[in-house]
């Protein structure tokens, strides 16, 4: 591994990966190429569950073991026909009360074996699965059932509390996971339910037919229900292909929560449609335990996300040397952007590359990335996915040259394109009023077609007649000693137009002071921009986030303006 000190880049030769030159790829592209590795290719007959689980079963991996789960308490594995089984036995069960294929049926809980058999058994049977994040509260697990109609949740008895049945006139049944006796004629034990059939079962559908509604993340606004089909598997496969860079006989680690996409398209999907090993872990984020994690079970392959890679660089350089990672290849990131000096500090530190990929609920897995075969430029979300056309528009859907600012938009369709918003016609239609699937996020393309984002759309800040990006200025800030992360907004100013505001939690050892203050403007007009230098920070103990890990900067708005915040359902605590 090399760094050109030129052009930033980070240059990697693998003969061993699966996609070896992008070039040759993306001109010899064709989705029915990848579409023959599936067993519905020659039979018609399509499940993605078939294809994730049963069709390596059928094909001399049964035994191979499909998932590891540990959460400090218990200690698992499961090989694919464990899998197999037990998500037929939930479909089955499931059957038994009535659920009907398109039925929506939630599932609110814990990181645990159960949580992923359920959501396989849904799909399994041909309903349409919804992930919850366990956090969520009674609030937003109501929008979410009511808005989809959900027959059925799937929970455990502690959440069960945060579930109001009696609102909810389209639940009829409520599945207790760990419990020992059911309250209500409408409840029903996991294990009861379990127990009814241990018969093989799958329902075949249309590639075009429902299989998961995830809520996205609300950083934005009201968060809105993203239906998944089917046909989404091809799209997943290949980018655990490509992007992923997944190997036969690999372990791989995601830990995103299946409650965002990035938990099932990347953490569920991908890996078991290439048939590695996935790892779960439950439990919440602690450095030592997520390395005592990679050790224990050889991860090769480890996706994660910048806010958890910005915790652990804070955790120290010291931490990382005290395992054994000798068997990881690479990490991967996505969800946020992520800041050159994270790329850096994976060089440095763990002497790995950190690929990060753009892509959001809306487009069900991977559409950009910075693949093994070539150089990451530290700050840059890479090139698109074969077999995807996604370019910088202007407002009226006209293609803008290189290096021009614009909105970041994919050409309809691709494979796990979002098929409907839940109840939202009018907001599905506005995506696509262009002609192309327009994002909502700001960007450019350089000259050799890496792709830079900038900023959500509504935060890029315009301040004396120049555009910044809060992503530039906040991986500014995080460079420096003092910052842990940082969350940058535009504040009206009748001179300037906007003014750039910065709010920073600190490291450790780092007191609030005017003159650290001071520093770190200066340390970002220096190294950045006069203008892109904050004219306010202030110190905040935590920086307002999603349970996914991004931050709110409509939130830090509201605050600073005195607004009303908007829906908050997703906020981490
Ligand atoms: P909502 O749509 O409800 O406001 P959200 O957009 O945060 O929430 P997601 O679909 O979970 O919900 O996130 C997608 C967004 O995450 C993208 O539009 C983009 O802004 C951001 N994102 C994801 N990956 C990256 C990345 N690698 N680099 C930069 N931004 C990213
Ligand atoms: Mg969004």
């Amino acid at each position: 591994m090399t760094t050109n000190a030129m052009t930033n880049e980070v240059l990697l030769i693998d003969e061993t990966a699966n996609l070896k030159n992008y070039d040759e790829a993306v001109a010899n592209f064709d989705w029915k190429e990848i579409e023959k590795t599936f067993t519905w290719y020659q039979t018609g007959k399509v499940n993605m569950v078939y294809e994730a689980i049963d069709r390596h079963v059928n094909n001399g991996k049964a035994d191979q073991t499909a998932l590891f789960f540990t959460d400090g308490v218990r200690d698992e594995a499961y090989t694919y026909q464990d899998i197999q089984k037990l998500s037929s036995q939930f479909a089955n069960g499931l059957r038994s009360y009535g659920v009907e294929k398109g039925d929506r049926v939630f599932i609110f809980m814990p990181r645990t074996p159960e949580l992923y058999i359920s959501l396989l058994g849904i799909i399994r049977m041909g309903a349409i699965a919804g992930p919850l994040f366990e956090a969520f509260m009674e609030e937003a697990v109501k929008d979410r059932l009511s808005d989809s109609g959900a027959v059925a949740v799937v929970t455990t008895p502690a959440l069960l509390e945060r579930i109001p049945v009696d609102e909810l006139p389209e639940l009829k049944h409520v599945i207790l996971v760990g419990g020992e006796e059911t309250t209500a004629d409408n409840q029903v034990l996991y294990q009861d339910l379990m127990s009814k059939s241990d018969e093989y079962t799958i329902e075949w559908v249309d590639r075009e037919t429902g299989m998961l509604l995830h809520y996205t993340s609300g950083s934005t606004g009201k968060p809105k229900g993203v239906l998944q089909v089917h046909d989404a598997m091809i799209h997943q496969y290949l980018a655990g292909k490509w992007t992923y860079d997944l190997r036969e006989g690999d372990v791989y680690w995601c830990t995103a929560d299946p409650g965002w996409v990035t938990g099932t398209s990347a953490g569920m999907w991908s890996p078991w449609l290439n048939g590695v090993t996935a790892v779960l872990r439950g439990g919440r984020f602690k450095a030592e335990e997520w390395f005592q994690t990679l050790e224990k079970y050889g991860v090769n392959v480890w996706f994660s996300a910048p806010t958890a890679l910005r915790m652990i660089m804070a955790a120290g350089n010291e931490l990382p040397k005290k395992y054994d990672l000798s068997k990881l290849r690479h990490i991967l990131s996505a969800g946020e952007p992520l800041n050159p000096e994270v790329v850096r500090w994976g060089l440095e530190v763990l002497n790995h590359r950190i690929h990060d990929n753009w892509w959001m609920t809306e487009t069900g897995s991977c559409i950009c990335a910075n693949f093994r075969c070539n150089p990451i430029r530290p700050g840059s979300m890479g090139k698109p996915l074969p077999g995807i056309t996604l370019s910088i528009v202007d407002d009226q859907g006209n293609e803008l040259p290189a290096n021009r600012m614009g909105n970041l938009a994919i050409k309809p369709k691709w494979p796990a394109m979002v098929r409907a918003i839940w109840n939202n016609q009018e907001k599905y239609d506005q995506y696509f009023e262009t002609g192309w699937f327009v994002t909502g996020d700001s960007a450019y393309k350089d000259e050799d077609g890496y792709f830079w984002f900038e900023g959500r759309v509504d935060d890029v800040i315009n301040t004396s007649g120049e555009r910044v990006g809060p992503f530039e200025v906040e991986s500014k800030l995080v460079e420096h000693p003092a910052v842990a992360e940082a969350g940058v907004i535009g504040v009206p100013d009748p001179v300037r137009g906007e003014v750039i505001k910065a709010f920073i939690t600190l490291r450790e050892g780092f007191v609030d002071s005017d003159e650290l203050k001071e520093e770190i403007r200066s340390f970002v007009k220096t190294r950045l921009a006069a203008h892109a230098a904050p004219r306010m920070i202030e110190v905040r103990e935590t920086i307002p986030k999603t349970r996914s890990g991004k931050i709110m900067r409509r939130v830090l708005k509201a605050w600073e303006l005195g607004l009303p915040t908007g829906d908050l359902s997703t906020m981490e605590d």
